[in-house]
């Protein structure tokens, strides 16, 4: 029998792979998904749940994204990885470990191209926007009722992850703590190497403030890490019909080989940064008055801490977070938003820049 298709996968001259999958490509491997029907080599699938079987028809989510996502049936979403890394991926043990957490899309299967991840299979969960359509909303109409949600989810989230499961035994550790403070560091020279123009020229001005924000990373003490999100900021939280729920397990994409047992302050000092971000986006892009925002901004902020906060001391975590860390960890993922901004998405570097000119004003 002739295989329906799947995608195209190629290995270019320097050894990196590039992945195509072309119309009803999608469509077609979720049908074999559910059939159980066995992956032409040397493709291999590692299932987490049965898959159900899925309404025909596809259609790509348009949405900004690292990855390109594909909704199958209205009823699953493959995200397909166009550039699929060699690199160790955290997302299949991650999405392993969590099983059973009620906060994220259900995990049905993972994708490997020889030994190497090419696609995950999770529920598609009707009616959803990622933060940066719902939460500039909200930025827009000046509310912040949604701040509860997502700072007990963040929570939530790092509960789960700080619960022993078969894949992480041991998900809390205490080693002696990481080079903290060089890797901020590094992240900050890249920011002024990559950030050309009159902001690279405000930056350079202001390394020495940033720098001293970094001090505290220096001598933190012993923290406990937790196997981390690693990218949490609102575009990875979705709004749909039953709640929130948190998405993309695949790390933060400008940290290489990043290790994933973090502490927790680093996913909180990113979500909170993120809502700087949305009011950015807001005075941007929907022409929010400035003041207003910045109160918008203040007031999320304080109320997503607080549900996070709160969270942990009820899951009995309280111990997870060092709130010492948040600060410089906010500064560190505003440098990494700039390379992230330099590498992938220049158009974005007018979020963080107007987040640390908002700092030192
Ligand atoms: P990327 O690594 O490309 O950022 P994400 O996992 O964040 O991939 O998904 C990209 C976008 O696809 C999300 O921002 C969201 O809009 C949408 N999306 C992802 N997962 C789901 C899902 N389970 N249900 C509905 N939409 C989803
Ligand atoms: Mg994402
Ligand atoms: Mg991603």
């Amino acid at each position: 029998m002739e295989h329906s298709p799947w995608p195209v996968v190629e290995r270019r001259p320097d050894g990196t792979l590039t992945l195509e999958a072309g119309a009803g490509v999608t469509e077609s491997v979720v049908r074999d998904l559910a059939d159980g029907a066995v992956p032409p080599p040397p493709f291999t699938v590692w299932t987490l749940a049965p898959l159900p079987a899925v309404p025909p028809g596809e259609r790509a989510i348009t949405v900004d994204q690292t990855n390109h996502s594909v909704i199958a049936g209205e009823a699953m979403v493959v995200k397909w990885f166009p550039a699929p890394s060699r690199a160790p991926h955290p997302a299949p043990a991650l999405l392993t470990h969590l099983a059973g957490f009620a906060g994220t899309a259900t995990p049905y299967a993972v994708i490997f191209w020889e030994d190497v991840l090419v696609a995950l299979v999770t529920a598609y969960l009707p009616g959803s926007r990622d933060g940066w359509e719902w939460c500039v909303d909200e930025a827009a109409a000046g509310r912040t009722g949604f701040a509860t949600g997502i700072g007990r989810l963040a929570a939530e989230l790092h509960a789960a992850m700080a619960s022993p499961s078969a894949t992480f035994p041991d998900p809390v550790r205490l080693p002696p703590p990481p080079a903290f403070a060089a890797r901020a560091e590094g992240a900050l020279r890249e920011a002024l190497s990559l950030t050309d123009g009159e902001d690279g020229e405000w930056l350079a001005r202001h390394a020495g403030e940033l720098l001293a924000e970094l001090v505290p990373l220096a001598s933190a003490g012993r923290t406990p890490l937790i196997h981390i999100h690693g990218d949490l900021h609102v575009g990875q939280i979705l709004q749909w019909r039953d709640g929130y729920a948190v998405v993309d397990f695949d790390g933060n994409p400008t940290v290489a080989e990043a290790e994933v047992f973090q502490p927790a302050a680093r996913d909180l000092a990113q979500l909170l940064t993120s809502l700087d971000h949305v009011g950015q986006v807001a005075v941007r892009r929907r022409s929010a008055d400035p003041a207003a925002t910045a109160a918008w901004v203040r007031a999320a902020r304080t109320e997503t801490e607080t549900a996070y906060v709160n969270g942990l001391a009820h899951a009995g975590r309280a111990d997870l977070l060092d709130r010492s860390l948040l600060r410089p960890f906010e500064v560190e993922q505003e440098c990494r938003e700039l390379i992230y901004a330099a590498r992938h998405l220049p158009r974005w570097r007018y979020a963080p820049m107007g987040v640390l000119r908002g700092w030192f004003t």
